[in-house]
């Protein structure tokens, strides 16, 4: 898909700039999932292509997703929204209802599970879970003639992007790029694209090419929990492999193709109104959940990811749209624990599988003398919930029993039940100082979120079977906040800011950059005065 920007931008000549700014006609907003400030920090001196761009203009290195649930769905509800989930209602990938009248009573974040005969893993796709309106939402009520596209690796990120009633939508599910939109015209550009990535699937990849950088990382790390060793791989894959398809630069490039299409096809920054293009691109994600974050894969990734980002903006530049970018993540990751330990990180290891709720509930319904599971909840970080079946007095005893359990673990550094974080104000002000019960307040949707809240201590993974993934994030901690934030515009340069900001701030800067007027106090974030083009109210 590459060779689709390639070829595009070779057709026109270089940007042309330094004019007088004029208010862009298209705002890109780029999450890439998973890409932490750590590894912003690390790879800056490397990047040469679209990142190298970005990092020219304004550069929030301290960018936070303040809350503590740091994963994919709440992480992309706070970007387009300017809200914390708690407001987003967004409070994670997925949570429990006990009371939702199917068997299945996980809830997938992006589904409609009222709709008959779905399950929270073969769902109806759906925005109604989020529950504020997105950017292009606001810019459609200001300017009806403004279009939204969202463009994503996964439909959660172009659900919690896109809204509501974007106007495309499109996302990868596994061998191809599909929507949730009924009714609307396919472009050709998707079944372009569609067809480019069957027919690279199809084929096998060679292993990637190593930059020096890249070369001095690989060193094989063995994974225990019964994974494979990492480190030293270069993103090879056999014919029709989808899951290493994903878990490489290829998923990146075709999304990126299929949004650089949908800009020419929809003529997206060539009518009256502003318009909005949304794109997460989520290889970065399954890369540092495969082989974690400071291997040779990592790298390569990167390295692609910078590359294919640098070809998108030069077909942006090529049509001589006036756009704005802002570039930032859902949320940031960690590396394995086994290559951590070797870089000094003494304390890091994996869970104690007796902590995850079904073995740590199993245990307290005998000691307690109670029926059923006990405890419902898929990992030992975060939400667990209490059987609803239970008596109340059992639930109460259940409760006690399960917080005094977590807290007595070496490897538990705080226990929060719902009441307790109910009653914590909403937490404002500078997040790297919030406490946390306070990013749990900001995780926190009642009705959503669970009877108590698990944080594991610092440097523990919770994983402890690696036969899939070996790495992820969800913790309350910096590595799993901290995201960089980027502004860009062309011709403009821009300065490293240290103070912090929050992701829940683009929405109110960008929205600035094209005179949209948001009300104060109606959302969680605020304006940044530093990126080119922004028009803080004061
Ligand atoms: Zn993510």
């Amino acid at each position: 898909m590459r060779k689709l920007i390639l070829a595009a931008a070779a057709l026109i000549a270089t940007q042309s700039e330094a004019q007088a700014p004029a208010p862009p006609k298209l705002l890109v907003v780029i999450s890439v999932d998973q890409f932490s400030a750590n590894l912003f920090d690390e790879y800056r001196p490397q990047w040469t292509g679209g990142l190298a761009r970005l990092a020219s203009g304004t550069v929030f290195r301290n960018g936070y997703q303040s809350h503590a649930a740091t994963e994919t769905c709440p992480g992309h509800s706070t970007l387009l929204t300017g809200d914390h989930p708690s407001r987003t209602g967004i409070i994670s990938n997925a949570w429990i209802d006990q009371k939702v009248g199917r068997s299945d009573i996980s809830i997938y974040c992006a589904e409609d599970e009222s709709v008959p005969g779905t399950s929270s893993t073969a769902y109806k796709a759906s925005p109604k879970h989020l529950l504020v309106p997105t950017l292009g939402e606001l810019m459609k009520a200001r300017w009806p003639g403004s279009r939204t596209v969202a463009v994503a690796g996964k439909d959660r990120a172009a659900i919690m992007m896109g809204g509501q009633r974007p106007d495309q939508r499109w996302y990868w599910t596994g061998t191809r790029f599909q929507t949730d939109l009924a009714g609307a015209a396919v472009p050709a550009v998707v079944t372009r694209v569609n067809a480019a990535v069957a027919a690279a699937l199809a084929q096998p990849r060679d292993p990637l090419e190593p930059t020096p950088f890249c070369q001095s990382k690989a060193r094989e790390i063995p994974i225990e929990g019964g994974g494979k060793p990492v480190g030293a791989g270069r993103l090879a894959r056999k014919a029709g492999e989808a899951n290493a398809f994903r878990a490489s630069p290829e998923l990146d490039g075709d999304t990126l193709a299929l949004a650089a299409g949908l800009i020419d096809e929809l003529k997206l920054g060539r009518g009256a109104a502003p318009d909005l293009l949304a794109i997460s691109l989520s290889a970065t994600d399954y890369v540092g959940h495969a082989y974690g974050t400071e291997g040779e894969e990592m790298c390569l990734q990167l390295t692609e990811l910078d590359r294919e980002l640098g070809d998108f903006f030069k077909v942006l530049d090529s049509r001589g749209i006036p756009y704005a970018v802002a570039l930032t993540a859902d949320h940031g990751g960690k590396d394995v624990p086994e290559r951590e330990r070797l870089a000094g990180v003494a304390k890091a290891t994996r869970v104690n599988s007796a902590l995850f709720p079904a073995e740590m509930g199993k245990a307290l319904v005998a000691r307690l003398g109670l029926s059923g599971p006990g405890l419902i909840g898929g990992s030992p970080q975060g939400d667990i919930y209490l059987d609803a079946h239970l008596k109340q007095a059992d639930r109460a005893r259940l409760l006690a029993a399960a917080v005094a359990a977590y807290k007595a673990d070496p490897q538990v550094a705080a226990v929060f039940t719902a009441r307790q974080i109910a009653r914590t104000p909403a937490p404002t002000g500078n997040p790297v100082g919030w406490s946390l019960i306070q990013r749990a307040r900001a995780s926190f949707y009642p009705g959503r979120s669970g009877d108590f809240v698990v944080f594991l201590k610092r440097d523990i993974t919770p994983i402890a079977n690696t036969s899939s993934y070996v790495a992820t994030h969800g913790s309350p901690y910096d590595y799993d906040r901290r995201v960089p934030i980027l502004f860009w515009r062309p011709g403009r340069t821009g300065t490293t800011v240290e103070r912090p900001a929050e992701t829940t701030d683009i929405l109110p800067t960008i929205a600035s950059m094209i005179g949209l007027p948001i009300a104060a106090g109606s959302i969680d974030g605020h304006c940044l005065p530093e990126p080119a083009g922004a028009a803080c109210k004061r």
